[in-house]
């Protein structure tokens, strides 16, 4: 769960109203991170080629200004006239070589794999195909849709359902974990005591006119972004201020946000109509449980808190025993101001988080060194904040140099890692990013965002926290039900306690109606407040205390409470455990993924491109397609006889007896992701083709099923299949097509 950083602070804390920068800190709300790195300035070539350019415009504008006074002067030669109009066509050719480079260094900045289209040219031929083969449908399309809302076609569900899959036995059924499934609508006080009620908003400005409302922090971001890229004059120290700006924009506070969008003059979008102050708007979903109206219930923005309020019950089917960790897979639901981004900012997706709860004083992990060796892209708090950009680590360093605050965070930190890249994420292209001291709430240990670079930029997709005991105690705060656990003492141990002995019949008639308040919070007191009472009440006889819930200092005297450190022998440790949470946004996973596996070929006319999803079979919708190779009964016959074994055997197939060319058979389903196409050309034997390579192996009918088994399960690689079984030409059909 990452939050709005505020509500990371209860309710009542005193730091709230002590320390304004500290909340104005804490009261940012959760964005997409899709900015670069949080301190990072221009590279130092656009900067140079920022430098030249306003140079060599200055040089323009001299030498126009030359010519102009030459034109007007009497006596000068038109040789001389002609010269100078030469030397300024120079220039400005010079101006526009300069100007393309940096275009291009520009558009270059942050781009990630694109098969050499720009960024926007590569979203749409990706974008274009997922919507072509309904990987996903815009919900309620007949209707003219509905923002931030889209269906999962029958691929999408399939990559969707083979990825939860896939999460489940990576995490849930390797590290046997508790999973859980609680439901959507969630009553008021649950959500209360977790703070998103109060607290759970993006920061909106309306259209002072029309009253169209916008994300503040997306204008000043689309601002900043056109200037940089566009404004190809924008001076070098001008361009720094505005990616400081795009690096700072989740810490901005409502008043800094406000002023910046006065400052850059920035209007509504649509209308140009000036825009209202920023002000939180609540993401959640309000409804109603129940006929009546009266009970207040939200559409949950998050299954964690399901699993927080079960605590007590998982802790007790757990044997009673630390750590472990539940799970839940399930539609969370946050009313996004102005939804965009396609599938990566939505109203309704699905999100998978595990809480893993461990005793605050050993946050060891027992299979750590499975994942120690492991090296990959981080981005440490430091290499932010000193302008440099994330490297490979090795993580069994990153924990042992405390990069990482512990062993559990790191642990999961590799699974993710390894996750991610299973299904087909790019390696080069994932990074984990630590959050800033200002992104973290006060009582996080640490936090790392696994972000996925793609067209958009470097998005977050899967946060894992140490969170501390916050979630656990507020709920024990509000619910009354202690949410701990134990740790039985094999020996007692004795120990100093604080013992803090109220007299209530003194309370009571001192305070008469306010002496339950009086009593409870001389119980609530901290050991360093409750001596500090016993010297002040031993050296004057009487105490000032300030009592919160009654909002008013009283005086305590002598006889109305006892304080004292007694030994005592204890058998166990009581104690609220820390929880360590990765939450994982399965859509935005899943969008990333169809970045990093979409690329185009050309056909072999070579007169048009092919679009391919080289999806690895474990996420492929299809693992295998069969096409009888001519429209015959008996190639027919033999083509159902091979379907219904992959289908037996558990591989997902489909059988294509339109007797469209072979070759426009294979595009169609390469444009889909399937890995594997079995050709049926005889009764005896059979072709099996591999989707990147184009290879083909020639199987006997009854192995057909078991060898695709073995490529799609990953018992063995298609390298390994090509050794044993003789390799196939592909024939003229084929290759006038393919
Ligand atoms: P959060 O609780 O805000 O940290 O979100 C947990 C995960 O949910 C993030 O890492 C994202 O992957 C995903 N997520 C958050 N908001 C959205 C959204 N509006 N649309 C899609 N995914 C989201």
């Amino acid at each position: 769960m990452r939050f709005p950083t505020p509500l990371l602070l209860r309710a009542q804390s005193p730091l709230q109203s002590q320390s304004k920068t500290l909340l104005s800190l804490l009261l940012r709300s959760r964005r997409l991170s899709s900015a670069p790195s949080p301190m990072a300035g221009p590279s130092s070539s656009e900067a140079t080629l920022r430098e030249a350019l306003a140079e060599k415009q200055a040089a323009v504008d001299t030498q126009a200004e030359a010519v102009r006074t030459l034109k007007a002067r009497p006596d000068v030669s038109q040789a001389e006239i002609d010269s100078a109009v030469e030397s300024l066509k120079g220039l400005k050719l010079e101006v526009a070589a300069v100007a393309k480079r940096l275009q291009a260094e520009v558009n270059a900045n942050g781009d990630g794999s694109t098969g050499g289209l720009s960024k926007d040219a590569f979203r749409l031929a990706v974008v274009n195909t997922l919507e072509r083969r309904l990987f996903f449908i815009p919900s309620f399309k007949i209707y003219r849709g509905v923002a931030g809302f889209y269906d999962y076609g029958p691929p999408g569900c399939a990559v969707k359902s083979n990825v939860l899959a896939f999460w489940r036995q990576h995490f849930v059924l390797e590290e046997n974990m508790l999973e859980v499934d609680c439901p959507c609508v969630t009553p008021e006080v649950v959500l209360k005591a977790s703070g998103h009620v109060d607290k759970f908003t993006d920061l909106m400005v309306k259209d002072e006119k029309t009253g169209t409302c916008y994300r503040a922090d997306h204008l000043l971001k689309d601002y900043c972004k056109e200037k940089l890229e566009k404004d190809l004059t924008l001076a070098p120290a001008k361009a720094s201020e505005l990616k400081h700006i795009l690096a700072v924009l989740d810490d901005l506070s409502s008043e800094e946000l406000g002023a910046k969008l006065k400052e850059y003059g920035i209007t509504a979008p649509d209308t140009k109509n000036p825009l209202s102050d920023p002000y939180p708007f609540n993401l959640m979903f309000q409804t109603s449980i129940g006929p009546t109206g009266l009970s207040t219930g939200y559409m949950r923005p998050e299954t964690a808190q399901g699993i927080f309020v079960n605590f007590k019950d998982l802790y007790y089917y757990n044997g009673n025993r630390l750590p472990f960790a539940a799970a839940q897979i399930g539609q969370a639901f946050r009313n996004e101001i102005s939804p965009r981004q396609g599938l990566l900012r939505v109203r309704e997706f699905t999100l998978a988080e595990i809480e893993h709860f461990v005793d605050p004083d050993d946050k060891s992990h027992p299979k750590f060194a499975d994942v120690a060796d492991l090296e990959f892209l981080m981005f440490p708090r430091e290499d932010q904040m000193a302008g440099e950009s994330a490297r490979k680590i090795v993580l069994g360093e990153a924990v042992s140099k405390r990069t990482i605050n512990n062993e559990t965070l790191g642990y999961f930190i590799g699974r993710v890692f390894l996750f991610l890249t299973h299904l087909g994420i790019d390696k080069d292209r994932l990074r984990f990013r630590q959050h800033l001291p200002n992104e973290m709430a006060h009582y996080a240990a640490d936090c790392w965002d696994a972000e996925i670079e793609c067209s958009f930029g470097w998005i977050e997709c899967v946060g894992i926290a140490d969170r501390s005991a916050y979630d656990l105690r507020a709920h024990t705060d509000k619910s009354g039900i202690p949410l701990v656990a134990h740790e039985k003492f094999s020996e007692p141990r004795e120990v100093e306690k604080l013992v803090i002995t109220p007299s209530k019949k003194d309370l009571g008639l001192a305070f008469k109606g306010s002496q339950k308040m009086v009593v409870e919070a001389l119980e609530a007191m901290t050991e360093k407040e409750a001596l500090e009472m016993k010297a002040t009440l031993e050296s004057k006889g009487e105490a000032e205390f300030l009592v919160c819930t009654l909002g008013k200092t009283v005086n305590i005297t002598k006889n109305m409470v006892t304080i004292n450190m007694e030994k005592k022998k204890e058998h166990q440790r009581v104690f609220t455990p820390s929880v360590i949470e990765p939450s994982f946004g399965i859509g935005r996973i899943i969008y990333c993924l169809y970045e990093h596996s979409f690329y185009t070929r050309p056909s072999k006319s070579e007169d048009e491109q092919l679009n391919v999803f080289r999806f690895p079979p474990l996420v492929a919708p299809i693992k295998c397609t069969v096409f009888p190779l001519i429209k015959t009964q008996k190639l027919d016959d033999v083509a159902r006889i091979i379907a219904k074994s992959l289908t037996a055997a558990g591989i997902s197939n489909l059988i294509d007896v339109t007797g469209t060319s072979i070759g426009k058979r294979y595009a169609r389903t390469d444009e889909i992701g399937v890995p594997f196409a079995v050709t049926v050309d005889s009764t005896t034997t059979v072709t099996i083709r591999e989707r990147d390579s184009k290879e083909q192996i020639r199987v006997e009918i009854g192995e057909v099923a078991s060898v695709v088994k073995e490529v799609t399960d990953g018992h063995s690689t298609w390298a390994d299949v090509m050794w044993r079984f003789p390799t196939h030409a592909a024939s003229a059909d084929e290759r006038l097509d393919d």
